[in-house]
Formats: structure tokens, sequence, C-alpha cells
């Protein structure tokens, strides 16, 4: 990692100059459970640097993320942060959970301490093209399907990239981890969170290949409304620059009345080539051999393939990578069928639209589980599209009163409303009420952070007690 600090040094980059941590005491700020952190410590670690690591959790709470910097040089000041910590650094790495506002950071900017994080030290440092994909849903899938349509092109005539990464919040790799392998030739493709494309516009810096799958209400809790929460996504096409001989490239989704308008307004920019996709528009050769269920993969499809098409990628090849794409953990992902009953871990689905999208996928009955951490989401069209399309409704969480009320809230309706205190109580729950040919949907339509760790811990548990009930 040393080395390639060391090289780009020697081209004069002005930022990287102010990235060059070698010696200096660095504090990484909010370690976190998503691996963001610990790939920052160990990034500056291996730079030569000073590093302290400082968490608002403790030490039980970051556990996995404490093991995986076992062997580096650290200290800890866990369970809160301290002032000194932050008059002490000569650079603070922030991590994508930090509100912009904390008194800390204030600290830190008051003692004009070169403040960053991971995304813009990646965005600095990455010598190849990057695509990157956010908005509200989709994103993981997307990405995901995005890296696999263009490994495929690899190799065909006219396509010079030689290798495709994917990183980013997706959380499969580290993306600092990443960089001593990647090079010109490669092509590194990332799904960004609104958090990550707030800290990057501080550097005014974007993605060569910009995509949007969507927008809807989400994070309000951190963003304060869903203006602010647009504003933060359309940093991934404000600050587009085109690369040395090529125009960057934004991609919006035309059936999204948001992105559209975007569209209108970033294809009359200079210097830019903008298109749209519309799940409407996906080839009947790509429906055909594609295995994801519901509209909304279809319009994530749309997505991935216009970027394999821009960057070269034949229809052909892109198809045979569609074939192959397997549905990504806790994502409609079909656990397994109990006497006729298809049981799905949507775990995933953290937001109201989410749901919604599962609860649109399936034609047959279908038992939902929703409920969990209370992000002030409103709960209105979820409660609609229940009432609409549910047989049945377990609630857990925090949020379960909320949604009850908005199901009853929509009138009329005969869906059964059945409240659980754990998720194991709603799997009871939803084996007694479940009939031959209906779909059993945990799709909670919140974060998972009042019962669970995370939306993992959540979709695990999940699969664990449907897969007890089959006997598997
Ligand atoms: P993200 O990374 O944005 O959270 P994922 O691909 O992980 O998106 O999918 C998260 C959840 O959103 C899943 O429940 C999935 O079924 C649902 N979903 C996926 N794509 C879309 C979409 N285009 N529109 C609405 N919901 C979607």
């Amino acid at each position: 990692m040393l080395s390639r600090l060391h090289l780009l040094m020697k081209h004069g980059n002005k930022h990287i100059n102010s990235y060059f941590i070698s010696g200096k005491n660095v504090l990484v700020m909010g370690l976190g459970q998503f691996g963001g952190g610990a790939d920052s410590a160990i990034f500056a670690c291996e730079s030569g640097a000073k590093v302290t690591v400082t968490d608002l959790a403790d030490e039980k709470m970051l556990e996995e993320s404490l093991a995986r910097l076992g062997d580096c040089d650290i200290e800890y000041h866990l369970g809160g942060h301290c002032a000194e910590d932050f008059k002490n650094a000569d650079v603070v790495i922030v991590n994508p959970a930090v509100p912009p506002d904390s008194k800390f950071l204030q600290i830190a900017h008051k003692a004009n301490k070169l403040i960053t994080s991971q995304i813009e030290i990646f965005f600095e440092l990455c010598p190849c093209l990057i695509v990157g994909i956010t908005g509200a849903n989709g994103k993981s899938t997307t990405a995901a399907l995005t890296a696999q349509l263009l490994r495929e092109g690899i190799g065909q005539e006219g396509i010079e990239y030689k290798r495709v990464w994917l990183s980013g919040n997706i959380g499969n790799r580290p993306l600092l981890g990443m960089l001593e392998g990647t090079d010109a030739e490669d092509i590194v493709v990332l799904e960004l969170s609104s958090f990550q494309l707030e800290q990057l516009c501080r550097i005014e810096k974007a993605p060569d290949v910009s995509v949007i799958t969507n927008l809807t209400p989400n994070h309000l809790d951190r963003h304060g409304t869903f203006e602010a929460y647009c504003r933060a996504k359309e940093n991934i096409f404000k600050f587009q620059k085109p690369r040395a001989d090529k125009p960057s490239v934004s991609i919006f989704n035309a059936d999204d009345p948001i992105t559209a308008d975007w569209f209108e307004h970033y294809n009359k920019t200079p210097f830019r080539r903008c298109l749209t996709f519309k799940a409407s528009d996906v080839p009947d050769a790509f429906r055909r051999v594609f295995k994801l269920p519901g509209a909304a993969n279809l319009s994530n499809l749309a997505a991935a393939a216009a970027v394999a098409r821009e960057l070269g990628v034949t229809d052909d090849r892109i198809a045979k990578a569609v074939g192959m794409f397997e549905a990504l953990p806790h994502r409609l992902e079909l656990v397994t069928e109990i006497d006729g009953t298809r049981w799905y871990n949507d775990s995933i689905a953290t937001t109201p639209a989410s749901a919604i999208a599962a609860l649109e996928a399936f034609e047959a009955p279908k038992i939902i589980i929703a409920g969990g951490y209370d992000k002030h989401l409103p709960f209105d069209e979820l409660g609609r599209k229940i009432a609409q399309k549910a047989k049945a409704a377990i609630l857990i969480g925090k949020t379960a009163a909320k949604i009850a009320e908005a199901i009853s809230a929509a009138g009329q309706t005969r869906v059964q409303v059945e409240f659980a205190d754990s998720i194991a109580e709603a799997v009871d729950c939803a084996n007694r009420l479940a009939e031959n040919g209906d779909v059993v949907l945990l799709s909670p339509a919140c974060a998972s952070y009042d019962m669970f760790k995370n939306f993992q811990q959540r979709g695990q548990v999940f699969r664990g007690l449907v897969r007890q009930l089959a006997k598997i």
C-alpha cells in the first residue's frame, strides 16, 4: 500500500499528499460492524500510521470487527468518544454512519485536522474506471448483477478491461484492502450509500459511470427530510467529470419520477452521456433466463444491462451471465418449501418500498412477517399494499403497532393481523396460518436493530427456524 502512496505522491497529486499518513496520528472514528472501519484502520496501519480506533459501541458489540484487527498495532478507545483523541489526531477517518454534525467532528474541524473517509481515500487512489450504483432499493442486487455481466464481457472482442471488482456498501470485499490489487485496466463496481455519497461530495468526486436504481424515503432519521436524502443521492451525478477522452456516463430510472426528472436536467449538461432504463424494456432473451422474482428485480436487471451494454458487452454474453445469476442471501431468498408453502427470507427489506416490492413479486396468497426498528418512515402505502395483497400480516418489533394502524387505516380488508414477540413466535404463527400454495415472506420493511445485531442475523435466525420446521 505504501508503495502506491509514494508512487502517486511523485505525480504531485495534491489530494494524495494530504493522504500521506505514514508516521501520523490517525484516528478512525466509528469501527462499526460492516467492515468499513476495520478496513480504514488496517489501511492506516499498513501505511505506517499510529492508529487509534474510537467507537460509541463497546468491545462486546464490536467483537467481530475487533477480531479482524487482531494483528494490528492499534490503540482502542471504545464505549464512547473523547475530545482529546480528536485534538491529538493529525487525520480523522470518519465512518459513514457518523452524523456530519457530530460535536467531536466539530472539535477536529476547529483544530484544523484533516477529516476524511474510507470512500474519499478510495476515490483518490483508485487507478481504474469506477461504476457506482446507488438508489433507495436494489443497490446490492444491481451492483452484483452489473459486476457479473461485466465479467462475462472479459475477453470479448472490443472489450479492453481485464478484471472486474465488486465492493462498497455491499461489504463482500474491503474497499481499501482491494486497492493494492487493482490496476488501470480493471473496472470497480461499487454500491454507494447516501452516507458515502455525502462524504464523497466533500472532495467533489463521483464515479465515471453512475447509476441510480430508484428513490423512495429512507434513512430519514439521519437525513431529516426526503429532499435532503435525494440531495445526498444526487451527488453521484453532480460531481461526475469526464475521463481523459470520454464523457462520464449517467444512468437514470425512467420509471421513477424523480430520477426521470434528473435525466431531463443532466441531459442538457455538456460532457456527459445520459441514458435511461425501464423494467419493461428488458429483452425477452434476458427475461427468459432470469431467476429472480418480481418486477423490482427486472428493473435492477434493466439497470445492470444498461451499464454492460454501454461498456460494450454483447447481448449474447449478457444473456449468458443473467442466466447464471442467483439471488443474493437475504434478498427474496427461497429458504425451502414445506407442504406446498414457499418460505422466503427477505430480511434485507429494511424499507416499506422494498417490502412492497416483495409483496408485488408473487401472485400466490402471501403471509408477511413485518416490523422492526423505527426509522420514522411512513407506513401508509405499505399498510394499503398489505391490505390489498396479503392474506395475513404477522407483526413484530417496535413498529408493529404503527404497521397495524396503517393496515386498518387502509379500510375494508380481509387481511388477518397477528402480533408476535419474537421471530420464533412469528414463524410458528405463519406455519399455523399457511396453506398449500401460499408464500410466507419475512420482509420486515424495517431495520433489525431493536431485536437483532443486523439484518443478516435476523435472516439467519429465520432461515434456521424454517429449516427446523422443514426438518432439514
Ligand atoms: P439495497 O442494496 O438497496 O438495500 P438490495 O438489492 O439488497 O437493495 O435489495 C433490498 C430489498 O429491496 C430486498 O427486499 C429486495 O427484494 C428489494 N428490492 C430490490 N430491488 C428493488 C427495486 N428495484 N425496487 C424496490 N425494491 C427492491
